[in-house]
């Protein structure tokens, strides 16, 4: 009997005394006590008639038996469908619906909107909550014992749902051996170990905290300090007490922008990780400065979890994302053709390895435009390569400007923005215009207590930027509206900006 995913993240937890998860009060659970707990999850799913290959979609709040009951739905051969706490009843209807799930978990606070969203979708409904009590924790308590089902590398273990970021949000078919493949580059790329204590502050509906953190720390065999959230005292408080974290950029930021967070804080943490949205080099510069860490940029995506790194030892470079790791093949290509383009020249940023996807669950276009036949995947990201292989990130497709029939990335008017005195930081949007077609639009946030000054700053612009460049428009905002992953989201500027040259 195999269970690929199972035997590598799972199974060794059955013989490990010490802690693999520390809650936020402190409280250790034993690799041998989250073990049974996710046999107890797996059982619980079955009694409730959940077979191999069924979704399982949950909304509910990060805590150990939320952990539990993923890895049980990998003993289960029940395929995992985590989503984002943040959506309403009426979001969880489309998920729920789009993935014919068999079962809905959510919260016990929401169980009536839930159950009848549950109902309407012929699926079941269960409630776990933040502390791991509720309808399918009682179901669990009262299991019987669980032998893991058997998979084959290529049996799905998960449909993980894009952020929508720039439109609906699609779900990711992934395999077990797209998630195990990565898990394995990436404990040998950042060199977990069993002695590794990660912060996880991450959320675990996305494939940041569930995937790229959880699989690493549950195939190294490390433990994880388990955070609900990204709360500062408590990150700061147990720092001291950590090996590495994994974050994205805006944990950095609120980090620096505290003065409890020294060199001394975190004198013997070994590693610090940033991904999910860009990292500006101004924040990685800062960081080196007040820690002595360079912080390690990587790049990935739901459809295909992680394709570069910066090295572990080498040069980490800011504003880069770094290598492909190994086995993942990444190329550069033209937009309207798919052929490949010189190196130096952006271009839609291509990946194929074994740990791209199967396909958007019931979305066999979109699969098809955007997952080629030879297996490479169109991201939808425009970067560039340089000569020593690292990789930069231009921006999204979706986010290029075209104006007068000229094409505008924003990254490269943001960049010169976010160094200009007073400013923190911007985004750069286009927006319709009766003339251009698009007119550029700058969002400026100011430096707390600064009022940029505008007349400067368009003057900076006007010397480093062809005049199509140059934002016919610039707005102050106090700050970005940005979405639990820090990603900014452009779409709501857009939207909120679209009558400006009507
Ligand atoms: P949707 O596909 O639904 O529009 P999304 O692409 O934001 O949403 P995710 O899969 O959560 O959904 O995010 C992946 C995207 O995040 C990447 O395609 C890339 O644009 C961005 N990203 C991830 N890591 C980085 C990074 N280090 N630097 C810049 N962008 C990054
Ligand atoms: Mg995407």
């Amino acid at each position: 009997m195999t269970n690929p995913l199972y035997d590598a993240l799972v199974a060794p937890l059955a013989s490990r005394d010490t802690a693999s998860l520390i809650d936020a009060t402190g409280n250790e659970i034993s690799g041998k006590a989250l073990h049974r707990m996710a046999m107890e999850y797996a059982s619980a799913l079955t009694g409730l008639g959940v077979k191999p290959g069924d979704r399982l979609a949950v909304q509910i709040e990060k805590s150990p038996q939320a952990l539990a009951l993923y890895l049980g739905a990998v003993a289960a051969g029940v395929v995992f469908l985590p989503l984002n706490t943040a959506y309403t009843a009426d979001e969880i209807d489309y998920f729920v619906g789009n993935s014919g799930a068999a079962l809905l978990v959510g919260d016990p606070a929401r169980a009536d909107a839930l159950r009848e969203v549950a109902a309407r979708n012929g699926a079941q409904f269960q409630t776990l909550d933040g502390a791991g009590q509720g309808g399918l924790s009682d179901l669990a308590a009262a299991a019987e014992d669980f032998t893991p089902v058997e998979r084959r590398p290529d049996d799905l273990a998960a449909i993980l749902y894009t952020s929508g970021t720039t439109g609906r949000s699609k779900g990711a078919m992934l395999s077990q051996s797209n998630l195990l493949s990565n898990a394995e580059v990436l404990v040998r790329e950042w060199r977990f170990t069993d002695a590794d204590v990660l912060l996880h502050a991450l959320p675990i509906f996305h494939t940041h905290g569930l995937f790229v953190a959880s699989n690493v720390l549950l195939l190294a065999g490390g433990t994880m300090v388990f955070l609900p959230g990204f709360k500062l005292d408590q990150v700061i408080s147990w720092l001291p007490r950590s090996t590495s974290m994994m974050g994205v950029p805006t944990f950095y930021t609120r980090l620096l922008d505290d003065p409890r967070f020294t060199r001394d804080l975190v004198g013997h943490m070994r590693l610090f990780t940033s991904g999910s949205a860009p990292l500006l080099a101004e924040t990685h510069r800062q960081f080196e400065d007040r820690t002595g860490h360079r912080i390690l940029e990587r790049y990935g995506m739901t459809e295909t979890n992680m394709n570069t790194s910066n090295p572990y030892e080498g040069d980490r470079r800011a504003g880069t994302v770094g290598m492909p790791l190994p086995g993942v093949e990444v190329k550069i290509t033209d937009p309207a053709t798919g052929a490949t383009l010189p190196e130096g020249e952006p271009g839609m940023i291509e990946v194929r390895g074994p740990n791209v996807f199967k396909g958007y669950w019931e979305m066999p276009e979109k699969t098809r435009e955007e997952l080629r036949e030879n297996g490479f995947f169109i991201t939808g990201d425009i970067g560039v390569i340089d000569a020593d292989g690292y990789v930069s990130i231009v921006g999204r497709q979706k986010d290029l400007i075209i104006t007068g029939g000229y094409n505008v990335y924003p990254k490269e008017i943001e960049l010169i923005l976010d160094e200009q005195p007073g400013v923190l930081e911007s985004a750069v949007i286009g927006v319709p215009h009766p003339d251009f077609g698009e007119g550029v639009v700058a969002i400026l946030v100011p430096e707390s207590n600064e009022s940029p000054d505008l007349e400067a700053i368009r003057s900076a612009l006007g010397q480093s930027l062809a005049k199509f460049k140059q934002p016919k428009h610039i707005a102050l905002v106090a700050e970005l509206p940005r979405n639990t992953m820090g990603k900014v989201q452009k779409n709501l500027l857009r939207n909120e900006m679209s009558e400006l040259f009507a």
